[in-house]
């Protein structure tokens, strides 16, 4: 035990109260400093606790003098203090590295662009079903870290960003899944796609030949990485493209899941998350759990009876026949890609926000065929209504979610759907892509 060791833990929320929690049971000396201000539920983890932290500042001398430090996945590589600490050569970890240090659970790992917190989910969703004792953790829900101090689980499914991922160092995930791969998030990796690539590859750097990777064969990014990417792991493609001999494919409307011990199949009507982007979600899920034994007639009616996840194609209500649909957390080109892809009634499209150096050209085939009037809500829409005005020559413009359902409500009949799926960052108008889906579907009742 590296008694009275000073671990550093830079970030006050979920993940780093957490790792401060279990590296005190630990035997640790812990310092907590957060630059903002504390939300006052963790002030008050932290004191109740006796967690010694500081917020509003960072005291450096005491922090330099860490033997190790957590940070928070928000604080960024550039910040002054991070700086100092890679000079001074001071490891710097994830919570989740911590945390896995400390237990002999079962990890799932999933990361991807998009389709990463449905398929935790899903899979979470499946394994307690099953009866197994599984926490659910990552970029979502209870630190994992927490658990593990905590809570006596025998799995774990962890959604991981990109950002939890790069300060994975030792970390051993036996089961990843990678959902697929689009260019996101570059201002992280300095605008270049193969350092962004490299660090979602990082869910099976410790991999060994009893792991498994799960992998979207039809994702070229991702098929055409893993030929420099070398992994002992078995692996596992789904496809809806093609046939595989051992992962997840389609045949005769049917899913087929193939695992050395079994071959799993169920109606793709049976599915309760519809839309194609959610067919390779059920499957990268369905994979995982075949891998951990779950029963076939368990994964089947899991499969069936998911719930929606807020903000992700979210069915909101039915107004005089016009279905709205909130899918509001996707903020980039191919999740509303897939949203647009998905719809089975003509669509007016509510769409805009912060732009992230979007290509709408990407979009104009599928919008020519499915969308029959759009709306933008947004500060900035120029670049939106440029890229559609020849298939639209009217295009309202909104700024709040009132206005944005009436004008889509105005423009749609019975039968139609109005879709929110922004393909934008939610920072121009609202707080965050939540806020943004709350506030539609408040508009959408009270019309
Ligand atoms: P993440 O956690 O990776 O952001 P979510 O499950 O929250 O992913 O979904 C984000 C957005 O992407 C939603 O709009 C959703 O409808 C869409 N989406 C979900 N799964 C996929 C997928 N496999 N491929 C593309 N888009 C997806």
């Amino acid at each position: 035990m590296k008694k009275k060791e000073l671990l550093v833990v830079l970030g006050a929320g979920e993940s780093g109260c957490g790792a401060a929690f279990l590296a005190t049971q630990k035997g640790y000396a812990v310092f907590v400093s957060d630059k903002g201000k504390i939300k006052d539920k963790y002030r008050t983890f932290l004191l109740e606790n006796k967690i010694e932290f500081e917020e509003e500042t960072h005291t450096e001398e005491k922090i330099l003098s860490a033997s190790e430090v957590i940070k928070s996945p928000g604080i960024p590589e550039k910040a002054p203090i991070i700086k100092k600490l890679r000079e001074k050569g001071t490891p710097i970890i994830d919570e989740i590295e911590f945390g896995l240090r400390y237990t002999k659970a079962k990890i799932i790992g999933i990361t991807g662009t998009n389709g990463k917190t449905t398929t935790t989910l899903l899979t979470h969703h499946i394994l307690k079903k099953a009866g197994y004792k599984v926490g659910l953790a990552g970029n979502i829900g209870q630190s994992l870290a927490y658990q593990v101090a905590t809570e006596n689980h025998d799995y774990y499914v962890l959604e991981l960003s990109s950002f939890q991922l790069d300060g994975m160092e030792k970390s051993r995930i036996h089961i990843a899944i990678l959902t697929n791969i689009t260019p996101d998030h570059l201002d992280r990796y300095e605008y270049k796609l193969e350092n962004y690539i490299s660090s979602k590859f990082r869910i099976i750097q410790n991999q060994t030949s009893d792991d498994a990777f799960i992998y979207s064969a039809d994702d070229e990014i991702t098929a055409t990485a893993l030929k420099s990417f070398q992994t002992p792991a078995n692996l596992y493609p789904f496809s809806i493209k093609t046939k595989v001999e051992q992962g997840a494919y389609i045949d005769n409307n049917s899913l087929i899941i193939k695992t050395p011990n079994s071959t799993f199949t169920m109606f793709l009507e049976e599915l309760a998350l519809q839309g194609k982007h959610n067919t390779y979600n059920s499957m990268a899920a369905g994979i995982g759990s075949k891998l951990v034994e779950v029963r076939d007639k368990t994964t089947r009616e899991s499969l069936a009876d998911m719930e929606s996840v807020e903000h992700r194609m979210e069915p909101v209500a039915k107004v005089f026949g016009i279905q709205f649909i909130n899918d509001s957390k996707a903020t980039n080109v191919n999740s509303t890609w897939y949203a647009l892809e998905s719809m089975q009634a003509p669509t007016i499209w509510i769409v805009g926000g912060q732009d992230k150096g979007n290509d709408y050209a990407e979009l104009y085939d599928l919008v020519k065929a499915k969308v029959k009037g759009i709306v933008c809500l947004g500060k900035d829409n120029q670049k939106i209504i440029e890229a559609f005005k020849g298939l639209f020559p009217n295009i309202p413009e909104t700024d709040n979610a009132d206005d944005a359902v009436r004008a889509a409500y105005r423009l749609a009949k019975k039968g139609d759907n109005v879709l929110l799926s922004p393909c934008c960052a939610s920072f121009d108008l609202y707080e965050n892509y939540e806020d943004r889906g709350k506030q539609f579907k408040r508009a959408v009742r009270a019309l």
